[in-house]
């Protein structure tokens, strides 16, 4: 299974804090211009709805160790 270009692009977005996540859904395109999207075409559509599943599992799990802040 390969991953297209907008699952890469949620693998980016979730390694980043879950605070900033609607921050950088926000700048995603709505329609996608790599014909290898699937459907529905919307990265933003498809990113976001993989991004709820992590946070799910995020606050399922108790928070590392907070370290810098
Ligand atoms: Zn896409």
């Amino acid at each position: 299974m390969s991953v297209s270009h907008c699952m890469g692009r949620a693998l980016k977005i979730a390694r980043l804090p879950v605070g900033r996540w609607a921050d950088e859904i926000a700048k995603l395109p709505e329609a996608c211009e790599h014909a290898d999207c699937g459907a529905p075409r919307s990265c933003r559509q498809r990113i976001r709805a993989y991004l709820d599943i992590q946070r799910g599992i995020l606050r399922d799990r108790p928070a590392p160790a907070r370290g810098r802040r």
